[in-house]
């Protein structure tokens, strides 16, 4: 088999995305809707979810899809994402959503972010996909999406999620929370992250 075939989906084959979120879940299936996949997700299958023990997001996505893949037999997508902040040397990157603590709350989180970056004038700041996909031969493709822009403050807007509303993209004047879903995931970091995927794994 080339390497080519063993990279491309079909309609109707099977490929497990590898989260126990539901929404998370639902926004990959629609995401892949128009490739006729067929959609199942390691929490139905009852797959243990692995300590995410990498320190970067490629590694974190990529033991989460291998994971996946060795516990289903099937070909598994997984995905790490987070918000980075230059003048915090990338924080908190991969610790994104531990900042939130137990209870996921964004607010502390986004407050506490901005009172770490206190004074600075470098307001610059990152989302980051990575999105692996793992096959039981072992074999493991890694994509990455970014989006840059600024951190602002105070948080403006309530339509997105995490760290949306302190983020505003290069060339808009609205926050991601402020933006339409729809315009959102045009320019988001999983968006670009799904191109690169949609076009090494699914158009070819
Ligand atoms: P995980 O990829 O599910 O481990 O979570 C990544 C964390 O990064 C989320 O809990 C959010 O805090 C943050 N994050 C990732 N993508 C976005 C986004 O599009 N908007 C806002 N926050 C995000």
């Amino acid at each position: 088999m080339s390497i080519t075939n063993e990279i491309n989906f079909s309609r109707g084959d099977k490929l497990v995305v590898a989260s126990h979120n539901p929404g998370k879940i639902r926004e990959i299936q629609t995401l892949l809707d128009p490739y006729g996949l067929h959609v199942l997700s390691t929490g139905e299958m009852g797959a243990p979810e692995p300590e995410e023990t990498g320190d970067t997001f490629e590694a974190n996505a990529r033991l989460k899809a291998r994971a996946s893949a060795e516990f289903t037999g099937l070909p598994a997508l997984a995905d790490d994402s987070g918000f980075c902040v230059a003048a915090l040397n990338g924080a908190p990157g991969i610790y994104s959503a531990r900042w939130a603590g137990p209870d996921k709350n964004f607010d502390i989180a986004m407050s506490r972010l901005n009172e770490e970056m206190g004074s600075a004038t470098d307001r610059t700041a990152w989302f980051v996909c990575c999105l692996s996909v793992a096959w039981p031969t072992g074999k493991v493709l890694t994509f990455r999406g970014e989006v840059w822009g600024d951190a602002v403050w105070p948080p403006r807007g309530d339509k997105g999620f995490g760290y949306d509303p302190m983020f505003q993209p290069t060339g808009h004047a609205i926050t991601f929370a402020e933006m339409e879903p729809k315009t959102k995931h045009g320019i988001s970091h999983r968006a670009q992250a799904f191109r690169l995927f949609v076009d090494a794994c699914l158009r070819s």
